[in-house]
């Protein structure tokens, strides 16, 4: 059986785990939390990189940062994973979906200007695949209306937009190192702080709304309640897992890297002959192997292809209901525009099995397995 995800594990992790143990500090921000958020900074360019118990919470503490209110609206996909929307509409905000491309899946950069109001507070882009967003245009159009961008770059660690980081352009960015992403310490993520004039605020929304964080590093000599905040900080164990990854964050790239240019070659027939579609890359984006997709030509045709690859033990799944056809999206958002590509496009997506470690052969048992389907 060929699993459709497993877990990043590089043997380092217990020794990490143990040293966390052994330094009696197994709650937030011990050593290894500041190795990560060291190793982010110096991988992105943040100003300031602040792990988290899950990008999900990241975003929200980004929602929190903009002081976003009952009745502003947010503008994003709606071809993303539910937190995106969650965490605005926690604090009442309206999402508002807009149309993507079909070339990455990303929102089209086109469709942001038409669908602001004066009640729009943010831009959202979900940089699918780690594939980014059109993120000049966004940047441009958001300086234009005085709106802020939150990235959500849950998928996005380690790749780029024209060589700047994902997460590290708008003004906030979140990061998620949930098990099935490229790196992972279980469920965790972090939160990138572009403005150095947002980290106290930050810190102290993380530390349930105390000044812990400066009283650590000695700058007041008691720590008390300041403002609103809840508990975002992840302990030392997960993050001592965490780093044990982030340390061999090349070769985990490399690895994904191979798999994903192997299916590609492979594949590359199959689009030739019109039968699938595979992933597109624009040139200012290097991608970061989180995800091998394809598609096909209808819902059917991928219904019959998964039933395919199950027979010969092969899981491939696909995701994302959009969300303006959940309930919860029909509830508390609202389309805009015309939905010409989410619906038709999220039917045909299909992902592969992908993740460190998947075998050379294996890569090349799941190609072979989709040949054998449109032969067939
Ligand atoms: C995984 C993911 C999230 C949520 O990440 P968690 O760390 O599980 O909260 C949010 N957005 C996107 C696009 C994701 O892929």
């Amino acid at each position: 059986m060929i699993g459709f995800n497993v877990a990043p594990f590089t043997g380092r992790e217990f020794d990490y785990i143990r040293e966390a143990i052994r330094q009696e500090h197994i709650c937030g921000d011990g050593i290894f939390t500041k190795k990560c958020n060291q190793w982010i900074e110096s991988e992105t360019g943040t100003a300031k990189a602040l792990l988290t118990t899950s990008c999900t919470q990241a975003t929200e503490m980004a929602a929190l940062l903009l002081e976003t209110e009952p009745g502003d609206e947010v503008i994003m996909p709606s071809y993303t994973f539910v937190s995106t929307a969650n965490a605005f509409v926690l604090r009442g905000a309206v999402p508002v979906f807009v149309d993507i491309r079909p070339d990455t899946m990303n929102l089209d950069e086109n469709l942001i200007e038409p669908a602001i109001t004066e009640r729009t507070k943010a831009i959202v882009p979900v940089h699918y695949a780690g594939v980014s967003c059109e993120m000049d245009q966004i940047l441009e159009i958001a300086k234009k209306y005085g709106l802020a961008v939150v990235e959500d770059a849950a998928q996005g660690v380690k790749a780029s937009y024209k060589g700047c980081s994902l997460g590290s352009m708008g003004d906030y960015g979140c990061f998620s190192f949930h098990e099935t992403k490229n790196y992972s310490m279980g469920e965790g993520g972090a939160l990138l702080i572009r403005d150095p004039e947002k980290i106290e605020t930050a810190e102290i929304l993380r530390e349930k709304g105390t000044n812990r964080s400066k009283f650590f590093r000695g700058q007041v000599d008691k720590y008390t309640w300041v403002n609103y905040g809840s508990s975002y900080l992840p302990s030392d164990l997960n993050a001592a897992y965490l780093w044990a990854q982030l340390e061999m964050a090349d070769e985990i790239l490399e690895d994904r890297m191979r798999t994903w240019n192997l299916y590609h070659k492979l594949l590359k027939p199959l689009e030739d002959a019109g039968a699938v579609e595979l992933p597109f890359v624009p040139a200012e984006c290097r991608h970061n192997a989180h995800m091998y997709y394809l598609k096909t030509k209808d819902l059917e045709t991928r219904s019959r292809l998964i039933a395919y690859l199950k027979e010969k033990e092969i899981m491939a799944v696909f995701h994302y209901v959009p969300l303006h056809s959940s309930k919860a999206g029909q509830k508390f958002g609202r389309f805009h525009g015309e939905d010409r590509y989410t619906t038709k496009e999220s039917e045909r997506l299909l992902r592969l099995p992908m993740y460190y470690g998947l075998k050379e052969e294996e890569t090349r048992y799941v190609a072979r397995m989709i040949k054998e389907f449109y032969e067939a």
